[in-house]
């Protein structure tokens, strides 16, 4: 569902451009209002939320999936914990569906999907990893990584029940916002993916805007 935004960029209290490749670890409280933007289009975004009081209270793909009877995410999508809880609400969304089943590109994964030899090829759990050695504050560890978001990722479930990785549905300048009903850790990783078509074979970068209640 397409829903577009009534932020201004202009009263916006934190901006950071996430390079490909790159991650983004931080906090929102609740209350705040974050944008993912896809700056240059076809981009995806491979993304984790924890529960800042406790992280092992996290995004659950398949609570989320079962409380809202649909595998797509998009404006009105309430993102639930492992405990069931409303974390976050998708509140704008021009892109208008993401992803929660493909899960986030390994290089294990790579070598199955593709070829063996792009095992030494970057992927989104290597920045996930570097982000919790990196920030070793916010208490996170190799268990924490666990099922994912793809913000702008296209993955039609197809006739017979499995995924394809299709062009993206993304844009220059989509985006998508969520509101923080909890405290909230968010990890990002700009997929640096070159083996399917997700991100046009071109990662790009994205930007991370936060808003104040
Ligand atoms: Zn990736």
């Amino acid at each position: 569902m397409i829903k577009e935004s009534n932020l201004s960029i202009d009263t916006a209290v934190f901006r950071e451009v996430v390079w490909a490749g790159d991650y983004y670890l931080g906090k929102v409280s609740a209350g705040q209002t974050f944008r993912i933007l896809d700056l240059e289009g076809n981009q995806a975004a491979d993304t984790l939320f924890f529960c800042a009081d406790n992280p092992a209270e996290r995004y659950s793909a398949t609570d989320t999936i079962r409380e809202q009877h649909n595998v797509y995410l998009t404006a009105g999508s309430l993102l639930r914990s492992n405990e069931n809880r409303a974390m976050l609400e998708i509140v704008a969304d021009t892109c208008g569906r993401h992803d929660t089943l493909g899960g986030a590109c390994a290089t294990e994964s790579n070598t199955v999907r593709y070829d063996l030899e792009k095992r030494c090829m970057h992927a989104c759990r290597d920045s996930w990893m570097l982000a919790i050695a990196e920030k070793p504050e916010y208490g996170l560890s190799k268990r924490d990584i666990s099922h994912n978001i793809n913000f702008f990722m296209n993955v039609p479930v197809t006739e017979d029940g499995g995924l394809s990785f299709a062009d993206g549905i993304s844009g220059a300048g989509k985006y998508v916002e969520l509101k923080a009903l909890v405290d909230v850790y968010v990890l990002i990783s700009n997929c640096p993916q070159l083996n399917n078509p997700c991100n046009a074979y071109n990662p790009t970068p994205i930007e991370y805007l936060v808003w104040d209640a």
